[in-house]
Formats: C-alpha cells, structure tokens, sequence
C-alpha cells in the first residue's frame, strides 16, 4: 500500500480559526457580545506553560477576550476556589479552563466540579460527562482533544461510522471514555483497551479506526495497523534522538509513523496532528458557551 495520507491537523486548526475569528466579529457586531476565556495555571510546570500560552495565543487570534490567571503554586484551595467562584459569576467570561496537572495538594475533582457546567469549555463536569455519555452529544461540551480527533475521523470516513471497528487505546477520563462514547455515537462497533488487555496487537490489527492514547512512544508498530485503517495519535512523548547526526530532543507519538503510514489509509502525525485540533475545539466551545444567551 502506498504511503498513508497525512491529515494535516495544524492547517485544519488554521482553518477553523479563520472560521471562528469571522463568526467571533458577527457576534460581536450583532449582538456586542465578544467571548471571553479565562485560563487558570498555578505553578510553573514548563509543558503547561506551553499549553497555556498556546491557548492564549489563539483565543487572541480568533479574537476572544483571552484572561489568564496565574497562581503560585501553593496556593490554597480556598483561594483557586474563590477565583473559580467569581468567574463562574462573571458575565464577560464564557469559558473557564483550569489547566491540569494540580500540585498534589490541591484535589482536582473538586476544583474541575466547582466550574459552572455552562462555562465547561474543557468538558469535564460531570453534567458535561454525563450528557456525552448518554448520548446527548449536541448539548455536551465535550472534552476538547477527542471532539478534535472526532472531526478528524469524520472528515475522513464521514459522519455515519456504521459497521466500522474502532479500538481505542488508554481509557482516561479526558480522552479514552470520551473517544468511545463519541465513536459510539456515530455508530462505530467500539473497543476500549488499556494497560490490562491481553493480545492488544492482535485487537488493534481488526481495527478500521485506532486512537493512541497511551504516552508510550512509538508502542503502536506498523504490524498492529489493519491496512486501510485510519489512524489518530493522540500521544506526545519527548524522546532523545539523533538527527543530523546530532542528539536532540524531539516530540514522538504513541504510533511509529513510519511504519504505520505504510499500511493505513490515514495516519495524524505529531506534531502537528491532534495537538492543535485540541486547541481550536477550545475556540469553538467557548465561542458556542458565548452564544447559547442567544435566541435561535
Ligand atoms: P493517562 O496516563 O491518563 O492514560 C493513559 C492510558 O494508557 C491509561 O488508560 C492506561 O491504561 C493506558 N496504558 C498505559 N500503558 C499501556 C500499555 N502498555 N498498553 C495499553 N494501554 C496502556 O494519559 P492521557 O491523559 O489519556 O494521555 C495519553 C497521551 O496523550 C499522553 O501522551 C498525553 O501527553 C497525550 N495527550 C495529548 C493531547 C493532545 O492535545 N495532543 C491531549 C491529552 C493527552
């Protein structure tokens, strides 16, 4: 099989954004409403400094009113609390994201379920969790990396996966049950595998669909892909290789590309695959939680 096609999750992201920054100015002209996303860090781990500037960076370019809240990182709880407090009341705020890891002393589950579920932009209430998972996909704001892997799937096979096998790899809460729920939902026969599954090769190479989401590099070979299936790698590992002759630093997938695009149809890459498409389904959640006062 010729080389796989390589979808191009950074110029889609592009696509979208010129999509949103067009409809973020009629909303404003219209309606004086500009949304607003505020960002809450605390501490200084450097990979979500990354995330959380890059968030930044396009919700200014969508033209968002983008606020960021940066905390110390013993901050006590009562205060991060407090803080989510007065932007769940704030009026000019749509989307409140608290980037995740926490420092161990702050307890997650508490501080993910003291957002408003109407301002959930990362989809991890539990009002959010529930509707996704009962099926009630187009009232949920739902969890931003797998609807952009979603997009992607369907973008590629379309939006009816009947009779389709997907096999998910990982089972987290922020994208392997949420992959499955949205995989069932568009009909795909769906399985989950994990750090348990036995013959994981063997369950993989029946898929038509296979998300990686593991953070193992390269753990999924080219002989685990089925050919023809398409492939979304949502893992990013950091590794040490050398390139050029040099030892450098470089960002792998959960899925050995090379090997991979040899037998699928569709392969994401990374960079640049589910990464940035995690991001714009950020803008398009906040810019939906902005319109919702709105009449249809
Ligand atoms: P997680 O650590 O919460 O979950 C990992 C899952 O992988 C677990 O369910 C575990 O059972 C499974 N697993 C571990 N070892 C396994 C093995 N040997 N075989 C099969 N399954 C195994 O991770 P997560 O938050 O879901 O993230 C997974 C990866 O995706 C990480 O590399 C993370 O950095 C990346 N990620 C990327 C984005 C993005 O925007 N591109 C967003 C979220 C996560």
């Amino acid at each position: 099989m010729p080389d796989a096609k390589r979808i191009d999750g950074k110029a889609l992201a592009a696509e979208m954004s010129e999509t949103i920054a067009s409809e973020t100015r009629e909303l404003l002209e219209q309606h004086g409403i500009k949304p607003g996303l505020a960002v809450v860090i605390v501490g200084e781990d450097p990979a979500s400094q990354v995330y959380v500037r890059n968030k930044k960076r396009r919700a200014e370019s969508c033209g968002f009113n983008s606020v960021q809240h940066s905390l110390p990182a013993d901050v006590d709880q009562d205060s991060l609390l407090a803080l989510i407090d007065e932007l769940n009341s704030n009026e000019d705020i749509h989307g409140i994201l608290v980037q995740l890891p926490l420092p161990s002393h702050l307890d997650e589950k508490t501080i993910t379920q003291s957002i408003d579920p109407s301002k959930d932009v990362d989809g991890f209430h539990y009002v959010n969790v529930g509707k996704l998972s009962t099926g009630d996909t187009d009232d949920a704001f739902i969890p931003c990396t797998p609807a952009g892997c979603m997009l992607m799937i369907r973008r590629e096979l379309g939006d009816d996966l009947s009779g389709l096998s997907a096999v998910i790899i990982g089972r987290s809460n922020i994208v392997g049950k949420p992959m499955a729920a949205l995989l069932l939902a568009a009909n795909a026969t769906v399985t989950v595998t994990h750090s348990r599954t036995k013959n994981l090769a063997a369950v993989v190479r029946e898929a038509d669909i296979v998300v990686a989401a593991v953070g193992r590099p390269e753990m999924v070979g080219g002989d685990w892909i089925k050919p023809g299936a398409v492939v979304i790698d949502v893992g990013i590992n950091r590794v040490e290789r050398v390139v050029d002759g040099e030892e450098k630093s470089v960002l792998v997938g959960d899925v050995n590309y090379a090997e991979a695009s040899e037998k699928a149809l569709a392969i994401t890459p990374v960079p640049g695959g589910v990464g940035p498409m995690t991001i714009i389904m950020l803008m398009h959640n906040t810019l939906r939680s902005a319109r919702a006062g709105l009449a249809d």
